[in-house]
């Protein structure tokens, strides 16, 4: 009950992570919009499911790519939804290749995406928040963006910039009861790793030392933690969740 009363929005909620993290925040009692761009029978699904469950999500379907239309789609929902207290920018694309051969257009299509996106949800989001004095910020990083990886050179700035831009906000913000926070997930078994081989899954297994990929409710669990009062004196951090990988 302790969440009772508060409104989440997460970001890329239909499959994976997002997914994951918000049927979790629905599970405490928080009120829940779905945020996604293609899925429109999955986010039907979970909104439904919610409310057969006496849970309340609502379903934002916002194309965060679309640099043109993002901030008018984030004002009417704001409008709709009023003050949002836990924002999870979750929403995400990997599009992999070297960095000779990437288009100018699929590199700006992953930094607007995955960093200038996440950026815009929250300043539409923020107001709110700082009218409230109180809000928790939770921005999906990449072990990527610690480390780097080879064919992966956009994915891993724009997730560099997410740990960049959390650190920024988190001292802009504290002074207003914000917390921000980033976590950097190793492998996580989603759509996004969906597309490596059993064979290439099982090396990597084999290099965790819990010798296992991630769950999605592993990372839920993490950004749960971030956003509640347990985490009340954490923030600018970026909290790896990778099995051990970096070790
Ligand atoms: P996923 O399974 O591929 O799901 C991606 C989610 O993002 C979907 O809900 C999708 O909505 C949404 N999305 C994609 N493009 C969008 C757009 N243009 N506008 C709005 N929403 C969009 O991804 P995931 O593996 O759960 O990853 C979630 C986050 O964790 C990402 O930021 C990713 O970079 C990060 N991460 C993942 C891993 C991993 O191993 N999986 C590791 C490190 C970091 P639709 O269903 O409508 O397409």
């Amino acid at each position: 009950m302790r969440f009772l009363g508060k409104t989440a929005f997460v970001t890329g909620a239909t499959r994976g992570i997002g997914k994951a993290t918000a049927k979790l925040l629905l599970q405490n009692d928080i009120k829940v919009i779905i945020g996604y761009a293609h899925s429109d029978k999955l986010a039907e699904e979970i909104v439904k499911n919610a409310s057969e469950n006496g849970k309340q999500a609502t379903a934002a379907k916002i194309d965060l790519s679309d640099t043109a239309s993002i901030e008018k789609s984030l004002k009417e929902l704001i409008d709709k939804v009023g003050t949002i207290d836990y924002l999870v920018n979750n929403a995400g694309i990997a599009e992999d290749g070297l960095l000779l051969v990437s288009s100018s257009d699929k590199i700006i299509r992953t930094i607007n995406t995955n960093l200038v996106a996440s950026m815009t949800v929250t300043k539409f989001v923020l107001k709110g928040m700082i009218k409230k004095r109180f809000g928790s910020i939770v921005n999906m990083s990449s072990i990527v963006g610690e480390d780097g990886n080879a064919g992966q050179t956009a994915y891993a700035a724009s997730k560099a910039g997410i740990i960049g831009f959390t650190k920024a906000l988190a001292k802009e913000v504290a002074s207003r009861n914000i917390r921000v926070n980033a976590i950097a997930p190793g492998f996580i078994q989603t759509d996004m790793t969906g597309v490596l081989s059993e064979n290439d899954k099982n090396k990597i297994a084999n290099r965790i030392p819990l010798n296992r990929l991630g769950k999605p409710e592993d990372v839920a669990n993490l950004a749960l933690f971030l956003l509640s009062e347990e985490a009340n004196y954490i923030t600018g951090d970026t909290i790896r969740i990778d099995g051990g990988l970096h070790l």
